[in-house]
């Protein structure tokens, strides 16, 4: 009755959501303010009434205002349920099963592995060097190579590559499709977008769950050459017709629109990041240099396993992921100053007792 993959596979494991409140919450990359004004003005003033009718299939507002504010064309972009569902179109619409590796580094989302055995998309991982930043040069166009995942800046370690590097990556691998997941780039990476117009194998996927507060909603989009484009239309077809709903769509085409409030929000997590980093250093910990809405920490005395379950118990959830190379670090999402304020207060409290 349970399909072998049904029953083989070992799933992503998402950051817990408790259901009460009393948490403060640093586990999931979340931003800490709420959408814009215009987010709640267009959700509120909603036409109610038209949830009837199914939203548009090929989300043409939102991909019409991505487009305008990249410089691109709508035929260039592509609207999805949140970035994960986007990655996983991708890996359908760029790579094929049984055949050569599609490559990433060993330390990244831990997402992309899931896909590939879901898809029977065989993988090879390369390792990232010992300060965490990927060694470009192998990712030049390896013979057993039939595409490249690259997220910049790369999660869990916050660590982004400059822009010049990613172009090295995509113009070496020119007859493979090049997927940048760019969910955190708004908080200190350059983004590849400007080099679809160049690259006709680069597709960029973006997130409204971090810097545009909308995790809640399901939303984000790709960017690349319009044959990316319609081959990802494909196969969202041959899945689901409409991904985007009506509302979510709207939310999303509303947060573009408010640069001033983006700009603010995201200049504030990056402020509360630099400040926290000072913090904790003073208290012994090191971190990964991050361009992210989280940072990569550890402390050379005392375990991050136990600086989890420490903070934890102490109400403040983090991120520990018991995996080779990065076990001993956490990660963790960058709240209001208060929040990292008392999550500084108590690694060093926890820290000071070993
Ligand atoms: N890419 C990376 C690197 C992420 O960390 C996440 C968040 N877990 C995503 C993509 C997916 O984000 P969403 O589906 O909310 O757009």
């Amino acid at each position: 009755m349970i399909s072998k993959k049904a029953a083989g596979i070992a799933p992503y494991t998402a950051g817990e959501q408790p259901r009460d409140k009393k948490y403060i919450k640093l586990n999931t990359n979340e931003n800490p303010y709420p959408p814009c004004g215009k987010v709640v003005s267009a959700l509120t003033g909603a036409d109610i009434s038209r949830l009837r009718l199914y939203p548009d299939p090929r989300s043409t507002g939102l991909r019409e205002a991505a487009a305008a504010k990249f410089g691109l064309s709508p035929e260039n972009i592509f609207c999805g349920n949140g970035s994960d569902e986007i990655l996983a179109f991708c890996f359908q619409a760029f790579f094929d099963p049984f055949s050569k590796d599609v490559v990433f580094p060993d330390v990244t989302y831990s997402f992309y592995p899931v896909w590939c055995r879901l898809f029977d998309i065989n993988y090879r991982t390369l390792p990232l060097k010992d300060d965490f930043s990927v060694d470009v040069s192998g990712y030049i166009a390896p013979a057993y190579c039939q595409g490249v995942v690259i997220a910049n800046p790369n999660a869990p370690t916050g660590r982004a590559l400059p822009l010049m590097d990613i172009e090295r990556i995509v113009s070496g691998n020119p007859d493979k499709a090049v997927i940048v997941d760019e969910a955190y780039v708004d908080f200190g990476a350059e983004t590849a977008i400007p080099l679809i117009k160049k690259y006709k194998n680069l597709v960029v996927v973006r997130t409204f769950s971090k810097s545009g507060s909308l995790a809640g909603m399901r939303i984000g989009f790709a960017a690349g050459d319009k044959e990316l484009i319609t081959a990802l239309v494909k196969i969202k077809d041959s899945f689901n017709s409409y991904p985007v709903d009506s509302l979510a769509g709207a939310a999303a085409v509303a947060a573009l629109s408010d640069g001033e409030y983006f700009d603010e929000h995201v200049n504030k997590v990056i402020r509360t990041r630099e400040a926290f980093c000072a913090a904790i250093t003073k208290a012994g910990f090191t971190y990964v240099p991050s361009s992210a809405n989280f940072v990569f920490v550890t402390h050379k005395a005392v375990s991050a396993e136990t600086l989890y379950r420490g903070l934890k118990e102490n109400g403040v959830l983090v991120r520990w992921f018991d995996k080779p190379r990065i076990s001993n670090y956490l990660r963790i999402s960058i709240g209001t100053d208060e929040e990292m304020r008392i999550c500084a207060e108590m690694l060093k409290k926890l820290a000071g007792q070993a």
